[in-house]
């Protein structure tokens, strides 16, 4: 997706560090809220100022945010704490308010991100302005509408654009409130190398305790920048209250963060991986020559099956493949977690070889 014109993150012409931080409330709830989380939050390494505005909620009765009157407090402490600021939008009246507001950068959320028809209002609002806007994936994980909603804004001539990745839904309960999926990530990247990627650990994790152990893997993978909650006093917050962080854990949490290089200045580390890096191929190759192995015997099987009208997939058969290589992989330290995925996608495969 080279078409896509979209600047770097330098662009935005905000004082940073090495990543970019945006922090603040999940909600503005009051002028002092509002005043005292940006002045604790602009004492440390936070380089814009978010809170939302129009909250959409999952259910109804929930505190639906302040409305207009939180965008002038929200200006106001930008200006006062030197901070830019950043706030959700998710139609063309949010958009004018946020415009007349004078708010700096805007961001669309993942509920928004789903519907192309509000994606494109939002689009055709800000044709001819100059402003960053972030994008969050929508919360079902299909990349093509993340890309869809990218594309749209672009279209629109809006060139300072970041994705930001919240995780998606799951009707399963997991540790997670929004599954990572991190792989989705990856391969958004490869799709569009240019764009920027912040994370947000906050709406990923859902409450405190995993914070800061996603926060790193996001680092690890190279983002951006990150987005997290921070509250001057979590406890009270009317939304999102167990995810949020008082400014003073926040800065613990981003002073323990590693932040990584995609390359440095070495050579001799270079030319040290390097030799691994051909191990590496080695082992790929032979990993390929194996499935071409195990390709021709699902051929083989297939035919067999077929003869006697007998179906391709056999449980009891899957059930044992799962719990053998599971297990077998156990002895080498490979995850449960890793063999069931790639003995699923192993069968998977199988199972359409013997089909054809
Ligand atoms: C938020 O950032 O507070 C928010 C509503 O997030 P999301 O769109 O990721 O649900
Ligand atoms: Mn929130």
């Amino acid at each position: 997706m080279k078409n896509l014109i979209i600047d770097n993150i330098d662009s935005w012409k905000i004082k940073k560090k090495e990543k970019l931080i945006i922090a603040g409330p999940c909600s503005a709830e009051s002028y002092e809220q509002v005043m005292e989380t940006a002045e604790e939050l602009s004492k440390f390494n936070v380089n814009v100022l978010r809170a939302g505005i129009w909250k959409p909620r999952t259910r109804p009765n929930s505190f639906e945010g302040v409305g207009e009157a939180g965008l002038g407090w929200l200006k106001e402490a930008g200006k006062r704490f030197n901070l830019p600021v950043t706030v959700e939008v998710a139609n063309s009246g949010h958009i004018k308010e946020a415009l007349d507001n004078e708010i700096d950068i805007l961001w669309i959320g993942a509920r928004t991100t789903v519907n192309p028809f509000t994606v494109q209002e939002i689009a055709d609002s800000l044709k001819g302005i100059d402003i960053p806007v972030m994008i969050k994936n929508p919360v079902n994980p299909d990349i093509d509408l993340w890309i869809g909603a990218i594309e749209r804004l672009n279209r629109a001539g809006i060139t300072k654009i970041a994705a930001i990745h919240r995780g998606f839904s799951s009707f399963k309960q997991y540790e997670y409130r929004n599954v990572p999926e991190w792989e989705l990530v990856v391969e958004l990247r490869r799709r569009i190398p240019q764009i920027p990627i912040i994370c947000d650990p906050s709406h990923i994790c859902g409450n405190r305790e995993l914070l800061s152990s996603v926060s790193q893997i996001a680092m690890d993978l190279l983002y951006d920048g990150l987005m997290i909650e921070s509250h001057i006093n979590p406890d009270v917050a009317l939304s999102d209250s167990a995810q949020q962080l008082r400014p003073k854990d926040l800065k613990t949490l981003l002073d323990n963060l590693q932040f990584k290089k995609e390359y440095i200045n070495d050579k001799k580390f270079y030319l040290e991986i390097e030799n691994v890096r051909e191990e590496i191929d080695k082992v790929d190759y032979k990993i390929i020559d194996l499935l071409a192995k195990r390709r021709e015997l699902s051929e083989t099987i297939g035919k067999k099956k077929k003869l006697k009208k007998v179906s391709i997939f056999q449980p009891e058969r899957w059930n044992a493949i799962a719990e053998s290589r599971i297990s077998a992989g156990k002895k080498y330290n490979l995850s449960e977690e890793f063999m069931l995925k790639l003995f699923s996608k192993i069968h998977q495969e199988s199972i359409g070889i013997q089909r054809k």
